[in-house]
Formats: C-alpha cells, sequence, structure tokens
C-alpha cells in the first residue's frame, strides 16, 4: 500500500465508508494518518464520585441504578436519565438523544462513564457520557472530530489499522540536524504517538514534533513567496497638517497617541508605503489616531478609506469623524450594504472622481464599482476580523497605498510579523486619564440574583448593562443559552424593563437594529453571546454579567469586559462561575486582578486558555491541522528561526536534504496559491 491510496483499502473502511471519510477531508491513507485526535479521553485514571471536581473531565466507574429512562422533552429532542453509584455519592446522568448509548445501560451492572462534571457537590451531574463495560482496559483514548455518521470511535479503529499497515512507509521530512537541534522526535512515533499515547508525556512529545514541522511549513513557505514586496508608494505627505486636527480635539492626547500620529505622519512622508499595526487596548483611543491619519492624507489631497467589520461599527466611526472633522472642511461619507440605492450612486461617482476625500465603510466598500481617483490611505480596525485576500483587494484599488491596521488583539511579535508581513508596529501603552477601571468581582451560580438586582438598581438609574452567556454547544442543556435565558430574563426579574437579545445566528441586518436600540438607549439590558465582542461604544453601559465565566479565553473576557468603563460612571463586571478546578479558578480570578490587555493576554498564553478569537482563517493563511498560532507562539519562534537558518543555507529549498520540507511547502500552500510556488 502506498500513502496515495484511496483509504478504501484500509481495513475496516471499504468503499461506502470511504466517502463518509471524504466528508472530513480524509480521501487518501495519508489523510486519515495525519487526521489528528481533536482531545483525549483519558480512562486511565478513575476517579471517584466524591473526588470528581466540577467542570473537569473524569472517569468514573460506577453501577446504574436501572435502566435510563426515557423523556422526550420536544420534537427532536429525547433525553435519558439514570443515576450511578460507586459508593463515594451518586452520579446524576443524563443522555441526550442517543438512545445507542441509553440502551447499552442495564440496571447493576457496572461501567465506566467518561465526561465533564456538572451540577452541584451535593449533586454532581454528567451529561452524555461515553459509557463502556467496566471491564474495558483503561487507557488515554483519543477522539477526533466526526461527523453524522463516522463516530469517533470507527475512525480510530480505521487510524489503528492504516498505523499497522503503513507506519514503515510514511517518510521522514524533516532533515536529521533540524530533529537533532530542536530536540524532535521521528515522524514515525509522532504519528503513532499522537493517535495512541501511551502517556500525556508521549502525547506531547508528538504533537511538539507536528506542530513544529506545521509552523517551520508556514514559516518556510511565507519566506518563499516573498509574501512582501514594498513598492514606492502613491502618496507622500508633504505637509504634516496633524498639529491643527489635535489642536481642536476637546481632550489632551496620552503620550503613545502623540507619539503614534507622529511616527505614523513620518511613514506616510516616505515613499515606500507604511505597512503599520496599530495595537491598543480597549478604549486606549486608537480611533483618534486613525483620524489624525485620514486627516493628513485628505489635507494633502489624497483619498482614504476606513474600513470597519460590521456596519454598526462602521456607523460609529463615520459618525466620530464628522464630529471631528466638522470645523475643517471634510465630510466624510458613509457606504454599507444598507446604504441608500440613490446615496451610493452619488458616492461612488464622488469617490471616482475625487470630490469625496473620506469613505468608512465596511466590506460594501471593496465591492468592484467602487473606484479611486487617488486612493492614499487604507485603514481597517478590528484587522484581524479582515482575511488577506480583502485587503489585497483594497490595496489593489490604490496605487500601493498606505496600510494602517487597527487592533486591540495584543499579538504577539513573531506572530504579526507572520501574518501581515514586514510591519512596523505601534502600541497605545496607556488608557486616556480619568478613566476608572472596571472593578471585577468573581462569584458562584448561587449569588446570581444577588448580582441580577445589581444590575437593576444601574437600570433605574438610566445606565445600561449587558448580561453574556457563552455559545451553546449540543446536548449541553446545564449551560444557559443566551435565547432561553433572554426569555427568563424577560419574563421574571427584568419584566418591567426592555431587554434585547443579540446572538451570531441572527442576521446582519437584525443584529444592527439590536445594537442600533441599544445604542440609541431604547433597550435597557442586552443579553448577547460574544458578538458584542468587537467595538462598539456605548458609554452609558456600565455594567456587565458574565455567565459560566469559565468557558471563555482571558483575553475573550477582557474585550467583552472592554464594552463597559468607557464612559464617567463607575463600571462594574461580575463573572459567575461554578467552575471549582483550581486552574479554571486561577484564571478568573486574574481578570479580577488586572485591567491590563497585555497581562491578560500573556496569562492566557501561559495557561493555555481555550479562547481561540484568533483562529487562523481569517487571516487567508492556509489552514493548520495541529498548530494553534497563538497558543504555540513559543514554537512558533523556533520554527522561523529554523526556517531562516534552512533558507539562508538553501535559499530555494533544492538541496536533497530538503526534499521533505519542500513537499510540505507544495502542500500546504496548494489550497491557496494554486501552486505559484516555483
Ligand atoms: P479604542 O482604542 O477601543 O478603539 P476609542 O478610539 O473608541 O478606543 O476611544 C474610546 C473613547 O475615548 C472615545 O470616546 C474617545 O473619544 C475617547 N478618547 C480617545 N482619546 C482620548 C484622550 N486622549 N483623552 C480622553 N478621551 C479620549
Ligand atoms: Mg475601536
Amino acid at each position: 500500500m502506498e500513502l496515495k491510496d484511496s483509504v478504501q483499502f484500509i481495513k475496516g473502511v471499504g468503499g461506502k465508508r470511504a466517502e463518509l471519510f471524504k466528508k472530513l477531508g480524509i480521501v487518501t491513507v495519508r489523510d486519515l494518518l495525519f487526521f489528528f485526535p481533536r482531545t483525549y479521553e483519558d480512562w486511565s485514571k478513575i476517579c471517584t464520585i466524591a473526588d470528581a471536581a466540577i467542570g473537569d473531565f473524569c472517569c468514573i466507574r460506577a453501577i446504574a441504578d436501572r435502566k435510563p429512562i426515557e423523556q422526550r422533552i420536544r420534537k427532536g429532542l429525547t433525553i435519558y436519565k439514570t443515576n450511578a453509584t460507586d459508593g463515594t455519592g451518586i452520579l446524576k446522568i443524563t443522555i441526550f438523544n442517543s438512545k445507542f448509548t441509553a440502551q447499552k445501560i442495564e440496571e447493576g451492572k457496572e461501567y465506566l462513564f467518561f465526561g465533564r462534571i456538572s451540577g452541584s457537590l451535593w449533586q454532581k451531574e454528567m451529561n452524555t457520557p461515553s459509557v463502556e463495560k467496566s471491564e474495558r482496559n483503561d487507557r488515554i483514548r483519543p477522539i477526533y472530530r466526526q461527523t453524522e455518521s463516522l463516530s469517533s470511535k470507527i475512525i480510530e479503529k480505521a487510524v489503528a489499522n492504516a498505523i499497522d499497515s503503513c507506519i514503515d512507509i510514511i517518510p521522514e521530512s524533516l532533515p536529521q540536524y533540524i530533529m537533532d537541534k530542536y530536540y524532535l522526535c521521528s515522524i514515525r512515533d509522532a504519528i503513532k504517538n499522537i493517535h495512541f499515547p501511551i502517556d500525556s508525556d508521549y502525547a506531547s512529545l508528538a504533537r511538539r514534533r507536528l506542530i513544529f514541522e506545521e509552523l517551520l511549513t508556514l514559516s518556510l513557505g511565507l519566506r518563499l513567496m516573498g509574501s512582501v514586496k514594498r513598492k514606492k508608494a502613491s502618496l507622500s505627505v508633504v505637509n504634516d497638517c496633524s498639529d491643527s486636527f489635535v489642536k481642536s480635539l476637546p481632550f489632551t492626547l496620552t503620550a503613545s497617541q502623540s507619539d503614534a500620529i507622529k511616527t505614523i505622519s513620518e511613514d506616510m512622508s516616505e515613499s515606500i508605503p507604511m505597512n503599520r499595526l496599530l495595537q491598543g487596548d480597549v478604549g486606549s483611543g486608537k480611533t483618534v489616531v486613525a483620524a489624525a491619519a485620514v486627516y493628513n492624507a485628505v489635507k494633502n489631497g489624497f483619498q482614504a478609506v476606513f474600513m470597519a467589520p460590521t456596519e454598526i461599527l462602521a456607523t460609529q466611526h463615520y459618525n466620530t469623524l464628522c464630529k471631528m472633522f466638522e470645523n475643517h472642511g471634510i465630510t466624510p461619507e458613509l457606504l454599507t450594504g444598507s446604504t441608500k440605492l440613490s446615496d451610493k450612486r452619488r458616492i461612488i461617482s464622488q469617490l471616482a472622481n475625487g470630490e469625496t476625500g473620506v469613505v468608512v465603510g465596511t466590506h460594501a466598500v471593496l465591492s468592484d464599482n467602487v473606484t479611486f481617483n487617488n486612493l492614499g490611505l487604507v485603514i481597517t480596525d478590528e484587522q484581524h476580523r479582515f482575511g488577506v485576500e480583502q485587503r489585497a483587494v483594497l490595496g489593489k484599488k490604490g496605487n500601493n497605498p498606505h496600510v494602517l491596521v487597527m487592533s486591540a488583539t495584543p499579538i504577539p511579535r513573531t506572530l504579526a510579523l507572520m501574518i501581515y508581513g514586514d510591519l512596523d508596529i505601534s502600541v497605545l501603552k496607556e488608557l486616556p486619564k480619568g478613566r476608572k477601571p472596571v472593578q471585577t468581582f468573581f462569584v458562584t451560580s448561587n449569588k446570581r440574583e444577588r448580582a441580577l438586582n445589581f444590575v437593576k438598581q444601574h437600570l433605574d438609574k438610566g445606565l445600561q448593562g449587558y448580561v453574556v452567556c457563552p455559545l451553546v454547544e449540543d446536548g449541553e442543556l446545564d449551560l444557559i443559552s443566551a435565547e432561553s435565558y433572554a426569555e427568563t430574563l424577560k419574563s421574571g426579574v427584568f419584566k418591567d424593563y426592555s431587554v434585547g437579545l443579540l446572538h451570531g445566528k441572527m442576521n446582519s441586518r437584525d443584529k444592527d437594529r439590536v445594537m442600533q436600540d441599544f445604542y440609541s438607549g431604547k433597550l435597557q439590558l442586552l443579553v448577547s453571546t460574544t458578538v458584542i465582542e468587537v467595538g462598539v461604544d456605548v458609554p452609558n453601559a456600565v455594567i456587565m454579567v458574565i455567565e459560566n465565566a469559565e468557558r471563555f479565553g482571558l483575553s475573550q473576557l477582557h474585550q467583552l469586559r472592554g464594552r463597559i468603563g468607557r464612559g464617567t460612571e463607575e463600571s462594574t463586571c461580575i463573572l459567575i462561575s461554578d467552575a471549582s478546578n483550581p486552574e479554571a479558578r486561577q484564571r478568573l480570578n486574574t481578570m479580577v486582578k488586572t485591567t491590563d490587555g497585555f497581562k491578560i493576554a500573556d496569562e492566557d498564553l501561559r495557561m493555555r486558555g481555550p479562547g481561540d478569537f484568533f483562529g487562523t482563517k481569517q487571516h487567508g493563511l492556509p489552514d493548520l491541522q495541529i498548530a494553534n498560532m497563538l497558543t504555540d507562539s513559543h514554537l512558533l519562534s523556533e520554527a522561523a528561526s529554523a526556517a531562516q537558518e534552512i533558507l539562508s543555507n538553501d535559499p530555494s529549498l533544492s538541496d536533497d536534504i530538503h526534499k521533505g520540507l519542500r513537499r510540505n511547502v507544495i502542500r500546504l500552500f496548494s489550497g491557496i496559491t494554486g501552486g505559484t510556488m516555483n
């Protein structure tokens, strides 16, 4: 058998299943071997019910009290309930929609139950556990991304068979000198241990090798493609006019704002286009820095585009710019999906003939019929929501315009360099004077009522607030879903208040309407998922309650919290969580202790929080199988220096020992470049 053979020839797969595997992107034997587990279940450590910590994944050996009782909740949702005991306590078991699992369980028999512990210290629960007969041998089990008709177990068997028959034909792609220098295990050991680790140390060694290889490939590819070729800029600021703009502002700039404005003016007076990332924590005042750059561009006779990821944000920036430019003879235009057709026509023609100096907008600005007379500056806010391709489109509309990217995400420098190429970074280190840091508390759910009453007191004073719930995953009925929670609040505690709901599944028009109602004060309380994370400024919103706070990454909590504390009132953030594991509690306590976004991001990285707000897809970079660019940033810098070392000896990867690396690069980038690498 060869690695490029169809997966159907693996024992236990066959033609029919091969079709199902295809849905997971697995076509060849190689694809299967490189389809890594999403996570593991450690069935090797049995925990007693008494010792099982709430929030943790545990394996419990216990006797079922009875056959699970079936309950039809509604159409499409049937649950099965039973209790299990192990002499130290009783565990309530609930199985959602899986008759198959439920039927396995018989009264009086002993089983292994694996799942997340929920409930309370008095009544621990486990929802939708994996269930095995208790005599099954205990080991670390791989869990794969599954589809409806292809379970993790079937995949596991196929992988085991593939390893049996093919492990010895997997070629080593890394040169020996790199493996020696960076302490990497062989590819064959890595494949064996990523799927079936003997213990967690073996799993980490395998991960290290595979992540390193992937990041090395990414790094080599980006370097080989010469991702950045800077050409001459179209705009060169002759007169730095920012002073007159700054003087007109109603506040004094912070020192970092002044520095950033000065540096940007200098960048824009060069003949090479600026490519700068403006990083600053939420509320640090990035917009005014961007406005100064726009001002300079327009006063020097060039056009500027200011892009935001959502309509509401675009509208907000538009209003801000209108106000700031009021007495300077600059009239911004707003172009979004819901701009009236007649206005759209007028704006498009005025952009084409150069009458309009600055346009603020969403991706509508990227549409084909928008052209510019002399575009000189492109600004994008909350950049990580835009893809590389979109940036390329904007680049083409001007003649190498200057580019300023704003982000509140503290991206590690190595990562930023990789994503944005050869770029400079300005950081807004301090918040404007007079800001009161948000007071943060961490409480358990039995204080929920008090927390909500506290919210009420604020609403009664004419202030506004948020309640944030995490996304609900399938079968997790114990978690509060935003939708049902909003209903509960509306008809209960907050029945005399106006409550709005905002979640990711709503279409953008509805979302914008709700945001607008909240912005205008029509809604007093907004119940929401994390969609409010991205920057709308409602200074009157001063209180936020975050449910199941342990579910969020720290950086994400920080972004969320950034929605309040924007006015002159004292603001409060209440994190509700019943997580009992010490690590989760420590993470939440970090939020209580500090409001410094960079410290929080560091802590997040250190503790490998789950928050993946930084998916790679959005960057237009190739999909990574196993590496996470944010949490694996330490390996990223090692891989980047290895790439540099390799290419300095062999700039086109043509040596025989680099054959494998070359193959890797072509494979990883084939999807996005159409094979332009030579
Ligand atoms: P962010 O960096 O999160 O985008 P904004 O640019 O929205 O922050 O600024 C937040 C608020 O702070 C705005 O209302 C803005 O007018 C105000 N602001 C910005 N700079 C200063 C400053 N130097 N002094 C006082 N207020 C400021
Ligand atoms: Mg902002």
